[in-house]
């Protein structure tokens, strides 16, 4: 028994260690929708009260009825019954006139809150480390996050406004049963506590299964979305794969289907107990009623009013412990989003972070760098150096892997390094701004995105700071070499790109490299950084474009990674990575004069072309 009481405590204590939630959920709502939830809450209380006005009159009116009965119907006896009726009759009409406002104020606050809280996502989405959207962990606390945040506030919102609601209108209840013994009140709340201890127990189960669960879930969202995304239709078509993800679907649907329906059958079994004890102690004050009755110690509308009250105080009751257990589960859900938005990132702003340069005035340098994935047990780099001097086109050539892009990530900041250090101009990148650093530099990205929006706009998203016009916009077209595909597209410019939307244009992926291009070159940074710029072009354009290029790229610093060496000879400084490391560097004449890794595979490749 003794532990028994231990283990019920401990329960009891995780219980309240989520209540802090209840205090933050309910000033989220309260920010999201401060004068609604005012409304909300005035009409809470009068909906709270209006039932205690018609266990009153009810009695009144018994009561009335039954003197008139006495001394026989006149007229006089009939109005004060008459009024008592219509009273009764406003009594419930405001009822329902309020029930339908209350309605439509809970859509708009649930609506502004849900927006709300979108909102709050959307920013901590962004502002997390770019490490945590390779992370599994990252995944399944933002599909938690983004799940609950849909409708468990809301939900929290209702269960509150439910328990206030019914709180109020229980208390009186109560005050009103208090009159026949003390012992009513307290016989209804014995009755409904199994139930109580029914709803605590599986919130806490079902929220464990969901936390479980979360990665079954996200696998299965996963399989879903191979199935119906534009990304994956071809491939699944022809390795004939439909099968296949769907059969992979089911089976982790099933997993989770069989979990979940044994925790609600055994719901179900604990909530049936639950009931059957109520039921014993409802028939105990039944009979005990009827007693009373039969020893006339009540009138027929203290009767009325007994039952009545005692009848909605159980219905009352069980509503109240429910909304109690709904809010206690709707906020263990909601510390999945409170999570979600604690999370801090590690790539932060230095406290007093220098004034940024506007210029890269000498050089860029790797300073004995070293550099790990988070979770990798080998170095990606380690003790690297290279210096880039400022003006100059700088290529990096090197086999898939050899780390190349590493190098881009880390000069956006988008990792720190564990050792070592990057300057601009003998500034510690991690002594700036992120965001004035991130100014200075313009990238061209390996897998660019590509925006289902018109081409200016796409372009434009390069610099929205700049707000281009359609000018600078066609410049930087002409730069990319994407000026000749805009012009064949049916309205240029304003042509609406990707197939997401009604009357969208397709391209292909060279065309929406250069596009990216054209964006990367909109911004008049003074880095500019192009990781494997002619991946998706033939050998033809990517000439055409380098030529161009290189007149560009005039004064501004370039950073070219390509696993191409025919793209690295019109470079000013060539350096060879292979495993992390620099094995070679110099001019396109110097490396070939030295006969090692460039000049065997510029060979080899110039053979191919
Ligand atoms: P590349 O020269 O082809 O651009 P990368 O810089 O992308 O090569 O990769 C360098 C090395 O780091 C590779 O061995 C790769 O497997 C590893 N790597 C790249 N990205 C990650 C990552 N996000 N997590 C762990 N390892 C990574
Ligand atoms: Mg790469």
């Amino acid at each position: 028994m003794a532990s028994n009481w231990k283990v019920f405590r401990q329960k009891l204590g995780n219980s309240w260690s989520q209540l802090p939630y209840l205090g933050r959920s309910l000033t989220l709502v309260w920010q999201a929708a401060k004068k609604w939830t005012i409304v909300w809450a005035s009409l809470l209380i009068i909906q709270g009260l209006l039932p205690v006005a018609t266990v009153y009159l009810t009695r009144q009116l018994v009561n009335s009825l039954v003197a008139a009965l006495d001394v026989g119907v006149s007229r006089e006896n009939v109005i004060p019954i008459l009024i008592l009726v219509a009273l009764m009759g406003g009594v419930l009409l405001l009822t329902q006139v309020l029930g339908s406002f209350l309605n439509w104020v809970r859509v708009v606050q649930s609506e502004l809150v849900k927006d709300y809280i979108s909102a709050l996502i959307h920013k901590k989405s962004m502002e997390v480390d770019f490490a945590f959207y390779e992370s599994a962990e990252y995944f399944d606390r933002l599909h938690r996050a983004r799940q609950d945040a849909f409708f468990r506030p809301t939900a929290l919102l209702e269960n509150s406004g439910s328990l206030v609601q019914n709180g109020i209108t229980l208390m009186a209840m109560a005050a009103v049963l208090t009159q026949f013994g003390v012992w009513i009140p307290a016989a209804l709340l014995i009755s409904t506590l199994p139930a109580f201890a029914v709803i605590l127990n599986y919130s806490k189960q079902n929220y464990n299964w969901w936390m479980k669960a979360t990665a079954d879930e996200r696998r299965s969202w996963y399989y879903y979305w191979l199935l119906t995304e534009k990304d994956s239709a071809a491939e699944l078509r022809i390795f004939e794969l439909g099968d296949y993800f769907q059969s992979a679907y089911q089976s982790v649907r099933r997993k989770l289907r069989s979990e979940k329906v044994k925790l609600a059958k055994n719901e179900s079994l604990a909530n049936l107990g639950a009931g059957a004890i109520a039921l014993l102690i409802t028939a105990i004050a039944l009979t005990w009623m009827l007693w009373q009755v039969l020893l006339k110690r009540l009138t027929l509308g203290d009767l009325a009013l007994f039952y009545q009250a005692f009848n909605q105080g159980q219905t009352l009751m069980r509503n109240l412990l429910q909304n109690l257990g709904q809010v206690y589960s709707n906020m263990l859900f909601l510390g999945n989003l409170f999570e979600f938005l604690d999370l801090s990132p590690q790539v932060i702003d230095p406290p007093t972070p220098k004034l940024a340069p506007t210029n890269l005035n000498q050089e860029i340098k790797f300073e004995n760098l070293s550099f790990w994935y988070p979770g990798s047990n080998k170095a990606a780099l380690e003790n690297f150096n290279l210096t880039i001097p400022s003006g100059k086109i700088v290529a990096i050539v090197g086999a898939n892997g050899a780390g190349k892009s590493t190098l881009l990530k880390l000069l956006c900041r988008l990792y720190d390094p564990q050792q070592g250090r990057i300057t601009w101009d003998g500034i510690d990148f991690r002594d700036l701004s992120i965001q004035n650093l991130r100014r200075l530099i313009t990238v061209l990205f390996q897998k660019p995105v590509d925006y289902n929006a018109s081409v200016a706009e796409n372009i434009a998203l390069g610099d929205l700071l700049a707000i281009a016009k359609l000018p600078e916009i066609s410049n930087a077209a002409e730069a990319a070499g994407a000026a000749e595909i805009i012009d064949r597209l049916p309205e240029n410019y304003h042509t609406l790109l990707g197939k997401l939307f009604t009357g969208g244009v397709e391209l292909s992926g060279g065309e929406w490299q250069r596009i990216a291009l054209a964006r990367a070159f909109l911004r008049q940074a003074p880095l500019i950084i192009l990781d494997e710029p002619t991946s998706a072009m033939d050998s033809w354009a990517e000439a055409d474009w380098l030529e161009r290029f290189c007149q560009l790229a005039n004064g501004r610093t370039a950073i070219i990674i390509t696993h191409r060496f025919t793209i690295a000879r019109r470079a000013d400084i060539i350096h060879v990575m292979s495993d992390g490391e620099i094995v070679e560097s110099g001019c396109h004449d110097e490396l070939l004069a030295l006969g090692c890794r460039y000049a065997r595979s510029w060979k080899t490749q110039m053979q191919v072309n």
